[in-house]
């Protein structure tokens, strides 16, 4: 069931015809394909839109919708009926409304145009990083001008070719020297190059085609990201100089700064935490809290634990950016030794030396362990 084309456009029946204009300029800026890249349903709206724009722009067509429906156009070789309505179609109507600066529109010189790229900085802290963090950012950016679409000239109002250039947007210079005469072709300083120029400048945006205007930027930052990691968001930069309908805003950079952070030290997706216990814990054991980046978990101290063990406290790491899996933590363990013994701890600790069992004797898997870990480090 094919939908109203005045609902399609928001308009009522008795609607003028500057109104459907207006309204389906409208839904035409908002889902310009060129805005929504890859949005089939966007796609499909802006082709609703032109659908129906088409009719009840037509006096003609208008009067044998409002009598039959959609029914007018699916008998005789309508060809309305199965969204035989091209692309081409869509933009060929641009003219008309926009003023004759769009789509396929007559500018010889004109190109489709890129605004310049804004670019902020993100500081984020390994709590942050470690599941990823929704932030909002205000960012001051060059914007369309709603009012004329971009171009610069007032809403109504035609771009007319340049007289200057004659519309190519390029000036020849012609000079006579004793070689014969020289050409060189320079941008024309009237249009800029783009052929026409503005009669009538766009209010609001004073001939610019874009205002200025603070906007606070949802960011999704995935988890894992790194320092000096830069993300971008497309068509959040700025919109380019009477860019017109078919230009596009330059994008967003995010470049990402990791915060130090006093505790925890970052390697790739694990962390590292170095936890002192005293040297009674590790001679007796016992149980700790140590802080992770998802609050305070409770390890245990083994009896006879060695100074330099490696506590990994699977899966408090950070998450990986591409989604494999989350990294760990290693606690270090350190064995603290006291300074500032009063006399009488001093004299029992001389009892015990005396005893001999604090001779150090590591086994064979304790000094293997510490290469294994040199060679971590300096592969
Ligand atoms: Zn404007
Ligand atoms: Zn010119």
């Amino acid at each position: 069931m094919a939908k109203d084309y005045y609902e399609i456009l928001g308009v009522s029946r008795n609607a003028t015809t500057d109104e459907i204009k207006k309204a389906y300029r409208k839904i035409a800026i908002k889902y310009h394909p060129d805005k929504n890249p890859g949005d089939k349903e966007a796609e499909e709206k802006f082709k609703e839109a032109a659908q129906a724009y088409d009719v009840l722009s037509n006096a003609d067509k208008k009067a044998k919708y409002d009598r039959f429906g959609h029914e007018a156009f699916n008998g005789g070789g309508g060809n309305y009926g199965g969204g035989g309505f091209s692309m081409d179609d869509i933009f060929s109507q641009f003219s008309d409304i926009f003023g004759g600066g769009f789509g396929g529109g007559s500018a010889q010189g004109r190109r489709r145009r890129k605004g310049t790229n804004l670019r902020i900085k993100l500081k984020l802290t390994l709590r942050e990083i470690a599941t990823g963090v929704e932030k909002k950012v205000k960012v001051r950016r060059q914007i369309q001008c709603k009012s004329c679409s971009g171009t610069g000239a007032e809403y109504g109002t035609a771009l007319e070719n340049c007289t200057t250039c004659g519309g190519t947007g390029q000036l020849k210079k012609y000079t006579n020297t004793m070689l014969g005469q020289m050409i060189t072709t320079a941008t024309c300083h009237v249009c800029n190059g783009e052929g026409r120029v503005v009669k009538k400048n766009c209010p609001p945006c004073g001939g610019q085609g874009f205002v200025e205007e603070e906007e606070v930027i949802n960011l999704q930052i995935p988890a894992g990201v790194e320092h000096d990691m830069q993300l971008s968001m497309s068509g959040k930069g700025n919109f380019p100089y009477r860019g017109g309908l078919d230009s596009l805003a330059g994008d967003l950079i995010i470049a990402i700064e990791e915060e130090e952070d006093e505790n925890f030290k970052r390697d790739g997706r694990n962390i590292h935490y170095e936890h002192y216990i005293s040297f009674i814990d590790a001679v007796l054991g016992t149980k700790v809290e140590v802080p992770t980046l998802e609050g305070a978990v409770r390890i245990e101290i083994e009896a006879g634990t060695q100074s330099g063990k490696i506590v990994r406290l699977r899966g408090k790491g950070i998450k990986d950016l591409q989604g494999y899996g989350t990294g760990d933590q290693l606690v270090h363990l350190k064995v603290w030794t006291p300074r500032n013994l009063s006399k009488k701890q001093k004299e029992a600790l001389e009892k015990l030396r005396s005893e001999g069992i604090f001779e150090p004797n590591p086994t064979k898997e304790e000094k293997n362990s510490f290469f294994d870990r040199m060679k971590d480090f300096f592969q």
